[in-house]
Formats: structure tokens, sequence, C-alpha cells
């Protein structure tokens, strides 16, 4: 297991404002991302731990279940976390054409802007899959895809113990982009044991920079 996959390495030759995989080495901000919500279970869980550390996030959320759990997309605003744009109904992206990749990501821009007030947002496709089309079809439209520098590989589904253990053989540095899901518990029980490390390391927790 490895958290710093060689694609992620390749995709951050590209410029920042293309394509987001990590955000600079300039503060020591980790940028905590969770994917695949909001769940009614979990995302609750998430965000008050979060609250407890004072931990700013980004949620990639998927349209259609925004509309299923409204209140939780408020929380999520209101908490101060950033809203991102995971698509409406997570396709498998790689069999969809332009257009239908470009409508999934523009209904759930309508959708998010009804809680943030922002037109558009950073838009993740669904399992990270990035074509040469879709980057340039965003790139025009200024609107970076936002993947990861980070995965915690909690949906690989191991046990939470031998996802810490990856993560204190390979530690997180300022800047990374950390990919999470937040329709699971493991983020909840990976998140409880890497908070304080990453804390008596120094580093903030900050949400992803963009309001469009
Ligand atoms: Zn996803």
């Amino acid at each position: 297991m490895n958290p710093r996959s060689r694609k992620m390495k390749l995709l951050a030759m590209l410029p920042r404002r293309w394509v987001l995989t990590n955000a600079g080495r300039r503060s020591r901000a980790l940028y905590l991302t969770f994917d695949d919500g909001p769940h009614p279970a979990h995302t609750p869980l998430l965000l008050d731990l979060l609250a407890e550390y004072g931990a700013k996030a980004s949620f990639f959320v998927v349209g259609s279940r925004v509309e299923d759990y409204p209140v939780l997309a408020q929380r999520i605003v209101d908490e101060g976390h950033l809203l991102g744009n995971h698509s409406y109904s997570h396709p498998q992206f790689a069999h969809l054409r332009l257009p239908e990749q470009v409508a999934e990501a523009q209904r759930t821009d309508e959708v998010l802007a009804s809680f943030d007030g922002h037109r558009r947002h950073l838009f993740r496709p669904p399992r990270g899959h990035v074509s040469a089309r879709m980057l340039w079809y965003f790139a025009r439209h200024r609107i970076p895809l936002a993947l990861w520098s980070y995965d915690s590989l909690d949906y690989a589904r191991p046990d939470v113990d031998a996802i810490v253990a990856m993560a204190h053989r390979h530690p997180s540095r300022a800047g990374d982009l950390i990919l999470m899901h937040d329709d699971d518990s493991l983020s909840l029980a990976w998140l409880r044991a890497m908070l304080p490390v990453w804390k008596a390391r120094g580093f903030s927790f900050e949400a992803l920079p963009f309001n469009a």
C-alpha cells in the first residue's frame, strides 16, 4: 500500500490552475477531502470530529445525495467547510462522453449553488478519472480539477490499523490533499488516530480555497 500513486505524481506536473493535486508547500496546512457523501450516519460524526479540532475540510459531494440530505449540505457550509462537486450520480466517467460528463458537473453546480451561493465549484471526477478532453474543457472554463496527493486508501477497506500503520510509514507533507470517503465509518476511525499526530507535527487543517 502506498498513498502516493504514480498517476497523481504525473498529474502534479500540470499547472495547478488546471489540476490541483497539492496546494503547495508554503504553509503548514493539510487539506482533508471527503468524497461520495453526504451520508446520514457518517457525515455528522465527521463534522463533529472536525469541529473538535477546529479543522476545516472540503466535501466533494454527489449532487443526488445532497438532494436526499440537504440538511447535511447546509451544515457543511455553515461550519465553514467547502462544498466541492463530485458529479450528480457518480457514474463511471470513463464510459461517458464529454457532454454527459459536463451535464453531470453542471447539474451538481446548480444544486450546490443553493447552499453556498457559488456558481461553480472545484470538480473531482468519480474515481479520479481524467481524460485530455475533460482537462481541456475544465481548463477553458477556469475550473480546476481537484484530485489528491495522498490517498488514505480507506475505500480499500482493510482494517483501520493497516491504514494508520501505512500513514506512519508514509507521513503527510504540508500542502497535501488527502483523499477520504464519508460514506463509510473507516475514515472517521482513521482521522481519530491521525488528527492528534498531525496536530503534534504543527499542521493546520484548511478548506481548499476556491470561490467562483
Ligand atoms: Zn467517488
